[in-house]
């Protein structure tokens, strides 16, 4: 069966350059791709196709088979002598062949870790300092993360000549491909040891249980986490470590209601504190504080306490804590109680209870 000509199967002309070949030949390996074309030839268009790419993609081929035709090029060892700059195809062979075309994979980088904490209501507002002790996977403290045994050389890996990466031929529906896979010998780092590190069998990392300080910042909220970037699993040989990601639990506080940087609380006044005015204990985050409340402090009223809130996180600036007042009436009266309050009503007049502000604006307000 006679061939077809390549710059016909590529849809170039004979003076196309060397971009205009490489984007139709782009444009044909999407288009005929077996996994994305209906086409029942489109595996075999798809490897003459990029045959002809191949050729025409070398300058020096391209100029045999000019001159003489595909004789020319068909017996200089086709997939043997050069192969294709498959990068960009990586996408498109990926899932056809199970990836790995492209580069190679040397020394495997660590995994992130996680570490999860639970932490009062008051730490996250303060911030606070976390002492954790993990186990991780980290690098080996005999040989130093270099996988050799004490006083062992590093010798320069003979089966990739230390490049780490080995090339490989197989077959695809494409004809042969050149594929590069690290090297086994030495896990693709180009070294091997002479001999092997005896604690971490010549891996440079092993498990081990770490202890290590985290800050955690001021303001953070149950359920945000924490990167610390470089403290997860070490990698393989020096290869990069993963990061540490530690998840904060803020416990609940009772006495104090979250609403992302504000706090709310609530005081209880009896009736007389209420007023005769009072001083209280009221919780902060900061601890406790005294409170002054004015006679004829009225229940629903709300004292904010400017800046007692939480701080903004990697911000600037904080909450508030707004103090709800709660106005407890006695519930249970003796004879003589009950004799002083009748006596305290008939002395009392409109102008003892003066309107002010009614409960529902105070409560409007609080939820501002
Ligand atoms: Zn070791
Ligand atoms: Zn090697």
């Amino acid at each position: 069966m006679a061939k077809q000509d390549y710059y016909e199967l590529l849809g170039v002309s004979r003076d196309a350059t060397d971009g205009e070949i490489k984007k139709a030949f782009r444009g044909l390996a999407r288009e005929l791709h077996p996994d994305v074309s209906g086409e029942p030839d489109a595996e075999e268009r798809f490897r003459e196709v990029a045959e002809a790419y191949e050729v025409l993609s070398d300058d020096d081929r391209r100029a045999r088979y000019d001159r003489y035709g595909h004789e020319a090029v068909a017996g200089q060892g086709f997939h043997t002598e050069r192969f294709m700059d498959l990068s960009f195809l990586d996408d498109l062979l990926g899932s056809l062949f199970g990836g790995g075309f492209a580069g190679a994979t040397g020394p495997e980088a660590g995994a992130d870790a996680q570490a999860a904490i639970d932490i009062d209501l008051a730490d996250a507002a303060a911030g606070v300092h976390i002492d954790l002790d993990l186990e991780l996977v980290s690098t080996c403290e005999v040989c130093e993360g270099d996988g050799a045994a004490p006083g062992a050389d590093v010798l320069t890996c003979e089966e990739c000549q230390g490049t780490g990466t080995l090339r490989q031929v197989v077959r695809s529906p494409l004809g042969q491909l050149m594929r590069t896979t690290p090297c086994r010998k030495c896990a693709g780092r180009g070294k091997i040891p002479e001999r092997p590190c005896p604690d971490c069998r010549g891996r440079g990392r092993r498990p081990m249980r770490r202890a290590l300080g985290v800050d955690i910042p001021a303001g953070i909220d149950d359920g945000q986490a924490v990167r610390i970037t470089g403290h997860g699993h070490a990698g393989e040989l020096g290869a990069p470590a993963g990061d540490l990601y530690v998840r904060v639990h803020v416990r609940p506080d009772e006495r104090f209601v979250r609403e992302g940087n504000d706090v709310y609380t609530t005081v209880d006044l009896t009736i007389t504190q209420a007023a005769l005015g009072a001083t209280l204990t009221v919780p902060t985050l900061s601890g406790d504080t005294e409170m002054t409340f004015d006679p004829g402090t009225q229940p629903g009223e709300i004292v904010v306490l400017r800046g007692g809130g939480l701080p903004v996180l990697q911000g600037f600036g904080r909450g508030n804590q707004r103090v709800l007042v709660n106005v407890t009436v006695p519930r249970r009266l003796t004879e003589e109680q009950r004799q002083l309050l009748e006596e305290f009503d008939r002395l009392a007049g409109e102008e003892t209870y003066e309107p002010g502000e009614g409960f529902f604006e105070k409560l409007k307000s609080a939820f501002r």
